[in-house]
Parts: C-alpha cells; sequence; structure tokens
C-alpha cells in the first residue's frame, strides 16, 4: 500500500475511483503477447511513460477510465496497446462485421498520428485499421470500411457521415475511445460526439483522455462512462 503510494508519487500520478489497480513498471508487467512485446520493441519504447504505468493496468482490467495528461505524455499507447488485446480476446474475430475498437479525434492531423500508431501495433496481429477522416479520398475509406476492419481511428464529423451512409455499423463496438476531449469541445465537437457515443452498446468500455480537464468535459465524462477510475499526471488545467 505504502509502497504503490510512493510509487505513484515518484511518477507525479494522481487517481480517485475505487479499487483502483496497482501502477506497473515494465511493459512485461502487462502480460503482453510475444508479438506485442516485439512490436513494442521495435518502436524503442523502453519501459512505460507515467500515464502508461498507470493506464494500462486500469485499461487492461476492463475500466473506465478517465486520463489526464499533458500532450507528449504517451497517451496513444496507452489506449492502443490495451485496444490491441481487447481485439485478441474475441472469442470469434470473423462471425460479426464493424470495428471493434472506435477511436475518436479531433482533427484529421491527430487521426491520422493514431492511425499510423495503431497500425504499427496491429500488424504483427492480423488486425486491420481503418481510417474515416477528411484528407483522404471518401471511395478509398469506402473500400477499406467495405473489406472489414478492426479498428477505426475517425474524426467525427466523418464517422457520422460513414454511418449515416451505413458504410459503418457499430454494433459489435466494445471500445470507444475519445481522445483529446477538450479540443473536441473546444471545435464544437459535443453534439457529434454524443450522438456516436449514443449509437454504442452500452456495455463497453470507454476510454476519455484529454490535456486538460474543462467542467464540460468532466460533465460528459461522468454521463459517459461507468464507474471510471480516473488519472491525474502531474499539473493540469481546468
Ligand atoms: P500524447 O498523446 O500524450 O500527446 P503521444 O502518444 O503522441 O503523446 O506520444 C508522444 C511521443 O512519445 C510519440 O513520439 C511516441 O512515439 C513517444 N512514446 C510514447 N510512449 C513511449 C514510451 N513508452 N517510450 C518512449 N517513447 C514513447
Ligand atoms: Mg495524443
Amino acid at each position: 500500500e505504502q509502497d504503490v503510494a510512493e510509487y505513484r508519487k515518484s511518477l507525479a500520478i494522481r487517481v480517485s475511483g475505487f479499487d483502483v489497480p496497482k501502477p506497473i513498471k515494465t511493459f512485461e508487467d502487462s502480460g503482453f503477447s510475444p508479438q506485442l512485446m516485439n512490436a513494442i520493441k521495435k518502436q524503442g519504447y523502453e519501459k512505460p511513460t507515467s500515464i502508461q504505468c498507470q493506464a494500462l493496468p486500469i485499461v487492461l482490467s476492463g475500466r473506465d477510465i478517465i486520463g489526464i495528461a499533458k500532450t507528449g505524455s504517451g497517451k496513444t499507447a496507452a489506449f492502443v496497446l490495451p485496444m490491441i488485446v481487447h481485439i485478441m480476446d474475441q472469442p470469434e474475430l470473423e462471425k460479426e462485421e464493424g470495428p471493434i475498437g472506435v477511436i475518436c479525434a479531433p482533427t484529421r492531423e491527430l487521426a491520422h498520428q493514431i492511425y499510423l500508431e495503431a497500425k504499427k501495433f496491429s500488424k504483427s496481429n492480423g488486425i486491420r485499421v481503418s481510417a474515416v477522416y477528411g484528407g483522404m479520398s471518401k471511395f478509398d475509406q469506402l473500400k477499406e470500411l467495405k473489406a472489414g476492419c478492426e479498428i477505426v481511428v475517425a474524426t467525427p464529423g466523418r464517422l457520422i457521415d460513414m454511418i449515416k451512409i451505413k458504410a459503418l455499423t457499430m454494433l459489435r463496438t466494445t471500445y470507444l475511445v475519445l481522445d483529446e476531449a477538450d479540443r473536441m469541445f473546444d471545435l464544437g465537437f459535443e453534439p457529434q460526439v454524443r450522438s456516436i457515443v449514443g449509437q454504442i452498446r452500452p456495455d463497453r468500455q470507454t476510454l476519455l483522455f484529454s490535456a486538460t480537464m474543462p467542467r464540460k468535459v468532466e460533465k460528459l465524462a461522468r454521463e459517459i462512462l461507468t464507474d471510471p477510475v480516473r488519472v491525474t499526471v502531474g499539473e493540469v488545467g481546468m
């Protein structure tokens, strides 16, 4: 107990919520498959960042999370790695269609960065990642979606477009990530985000990441997450 508190303090981590899993010290502590460990090594990631140390065990245990940490702290791997594990844990990958994991980001640039990171960790596992955001041809995206995928990385507007034209269903989606939630609000995407969340089964696992936590974002989190653990790294603004 005391050790865990000390270790969190050394990582500048604060947590709230019940039964919070202990932070890990190495990626090996997460019990990742050899393929995933290789992919991590290949990225040159030697040890988990602070947010990863605490977020990985929480998300791998199936809990919802609110993760607050500044830009550059390694939030992407904190949600992509458990997403890969979640997908590999599904009993019959082929049977149904539509993504198992959906990641929403506020801009196409951010979505594209996440797409590239997700690709790196998915390749060796045979997991397919689709991009659903502007700046790429809609035709190519439709083709990719039609071929099937386990992960979709999207901006809210384009995702809703694709759902409307039935290029994509979220019936199979059980893992939802809202990244850069504060910027999503700044850019006026709250209605789109709520609409997307409303179309995903309520027994999903939901992850919300943000660099800051204004009241509006906090309120949305309370509404759409179930018994979340809240993790803060360092000092954060409102
Ligand atoms: P954030 O989303 O918090 O802004 P990113 O996920 O984009 O941060 O990560 C920032 C940078 O740190 C990226 O270049 C990423 O590849 C790198 N990175 C992430 N995790 C690790 C790690 N465990 N070890 C070394 N570099 C890492
Ligand atoms: Mg990020």
